[in-house]
């Protein structure tokens, strides 16, 4: 083995420095970026997600019109500041809505974080999730575990947000991270961010949303896949996010568009902008019951789809 380290350690020099010399300016570049991506996607981690859903579920529950809405909305918010977002927003909107013949009129929240943007600070790329739960049947005021719907998406923002704080990224558009609120009650939150005229609904480039993102119940990963739900507008964003899912994880995808109304990423696209939605492939038999807990969830499937959000913001900035 000494001769032959010997004999090939100077071809390798040599092949090096040929390479470096051959490779252009925007090699590196690119070399460097996928290298930084690879960094942000191998630090999304399945125990930070499963404390985050753990953390969400002992909530008890978080039921858009139960009178602890305000209080979830700021333990989230806490969250963010903890996790190195002292700016961290509650951004309050209004629902109005008859549910189970009451009438409520009601304040609720969206709970904001950003990395702001070195050379577009007005564009804005979009991650988030819902926090709120309900159930099917059964009393949704007193306790909805909702760990798959959707602390599983709330978790993936969060942990996103970690990562690329902890590895000091600095995207060249803003990158926000929002847990949206009322979602079970008709996409509340979202419609009312997508349309808002706040300034920064005309400036979103995409926005990516992750919904029940934590079901696989197959313990053999070689089946595993995600649903990525687009729109008209957003092929090739979809088409970004398999090349990110080939490349950054050991994920299958498919694309079935069945729950493309259902969730935050709709009202985005009827506003006119580019979204997302990375869903569980496999139907989840615990939906909308109590039985959608914490040991029902997949956290090293999970950490694979959040892994092609995390991947997809880098890329694009
Ligand atoms: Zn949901």
């Amino acid at each position: 083995m000494k001769y032959l380290n010997t004999f090939y350690c100077p071809l390798t020099f040599l092949l090096i420095i040929f390479l470096l010399t051959n490779c252009t300016k925007e090699d590196h570049e690119k070399l460097r970026k996928e290298a930084f991506i690879l960094k942000l996607v191998n630090d999304i981690n399945a125990d930070s997600l499963k404390s985050d859903v753990i953390w969400l579920q002992n909530m008890g529950t978080r039921f858009a019109f139960t009178d602890n809405r305000r209080s979830v909305a700021q333990k989230i918010k806490d969250r963010f500041i903890q996790i190195g977002f002292p700016d961290a927003e509650i951004d309050s909107f209004l629902v109005t809505k008859t549910y189970r013949d009451v009438l409520y009129e009601q304040w609720n929240y969206n709970i904001i974080a950003v990395i702001s943007g070195t050379q577009y600070p007005d564009s804005l790329c979009i991650i988030g999730g819902h926090y709120d739960n309900i159930l099917g049947t059964g009393d949704p005021f007193t306790i909805v575990p909702g760990a798959n719907d959707n602390a599983s998406g709330v978790a993936a923002a969060l942990e996103i947000a970690r990562v690329m704080k902890k590895n000091n990224f600095a995207p060249e558009s803003k990158i926000m991270f929002i847990a949206f609120g009322a979602e079970e009650l008709g996409l509340w939150g979202s419609k009312d961010f997508a349309a808002s005229p706040d300034g920064f609904s005309q400036k979103i480039r995409f926005m990516l949303n992750n919904d029940m993102i934590a079901y696989e119940p197959a313990d053999d990963p070689s089946g595993w896949c995600v649903n990525i739900i687009d729109y008209d507008n957003s092929h090739n964003l979809r088409a970004d996010a398999e090349k990110m899912c080939t490349r950054y994880t050991f994920l299958n995808y498919k694309n079935d568009n069945t729950s493309s109304s259902r969730s935050d990423s709709y009202p985005f696209f009827t506003n006119g902008y580019k979204a997302l939605f990375f869903a569980s492939d496999k139907v989840d038999q615990n939906y909308h019951t109590l039985n959608d807990l914490l040991e029902n969830c997949n956290f090293d499937y999970c950490r694979e789809i959040v892994r092609i959000s995390c991947a997809l913001l880098a890329d694009k900035n």
